[in-house]
């Protein structure tokens, strides 16, 4: 027997998990069968398909949903955040001030994807505008003489403040992540790069030690994902080895920015 507070958990992530598939245009649920990887689709109406008996023309449908054309990225991303709206979808609404949803350039070839809004991001609605947003602008600007606003977009895997800036929880998390997927799709940028190990383990959907794997390229639906450590850590330990390490990490961005 599921304990009734774990029951209640999975059931609350399968829900997300559902509305973030039909949000995203999903017109199947993917399962796996038994055997191993093979995807089969389970159709709104109830019949199992194994993918690879499906008919043309719904192969040729899920095919069409997949490669989408995202749109403006502009308009896009204003999409989504009027989808977000007055968001009370976890328990991280009632403490905030603002939604912060990202901001920079939605055309960039770049974005950064933090942790969660601390005080001054909460107070101003922007991301990475306290400390730790100087250190990375510092990153941006002097280690990659990249233009912040007009180079980068910047976002958070939660857009609102978790309490005293603890992690943010499972639940806040599985709760925004459909909304930073959504933002990252419509950027299609050419890198994402992760902030620490909360921003590397929410995009690679399992916990990743980050002092191991720093520095390291990733794949994010299709795109390349590079993890680097949180400007915030990089403040608490400033040690030339960490920022030589950053540094480092920020150079092999470059060099596929410039491929
Ligand atoms: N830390 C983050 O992870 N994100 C912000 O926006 C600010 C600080």
């Amino acid at each position: 027997m599921v304990p009734h507070v774990e029951r209640k958990l999975l059931l609350r992530q399968l829900k997300n998990y559902l509305v973030f598939l039909r949000e995203t245009g999903e017109t199947h649920i993917p399962l796996k069968n038994e055997l191993g990887d093979l995807p089969v689709m389970v159709k709104p109406g109830g019949t199992f398909h194994d993918h690879t008996t499906l008919n043309n023309q719904t192969d040729m449908t899920s095919a069409s949903i997949k490669n989408q054309d995202p749109g403006d990225p502009v308009q896009r991303l204003s999409e989504i955040r009027q989808e977000m709206g007055d968001c009370q979808r976890c328990k991280l609404c009632e403490g905030r001030k603002n939604i912060v949803f990202g901001s920079g350039n939605p055309n960039a070839d770049l974005v950064f994807v933090g942790e969660g809004p601390g005080a001054d991001e909460d107070e101003q609605g922007l991301p990475f505008v306290g400390r730790a947003g100087k250190k990375l602008t510092e990153i941006i600007e002097k280690g990659m003489l990249l233009d912040r606003e007009k180079d980068t977009y910047i976002c958070n895997i939660v857009k609102c403040r978790p309490p005293g800036n603890r992690d943010p929880e499972r639940e806040e998390v599985d709760a925004c992540e459909p909304f930073l997927i959504k933002q990252l799709k419509a950027i299609q940028p050419k890198v994402i790069v992760a902030l620490g190990k909360p921003a590397a383990s929410t995009l690679l959907g399992r916990s990743v030690p980050i002092t191991k794997e720093r520095g390291t390229w990733h794949e994010f639906e299709g795109m390349r994902l590079m993890l680097t450590y949180h400007p915030a850590y990089l403040l608490r330990a400033y040690t030339l080895e960490n920022r030589r390490a950053v540094h480092e990490d920020m150079q092999k961005v470059l060099e596929v920015l410039n491929t």
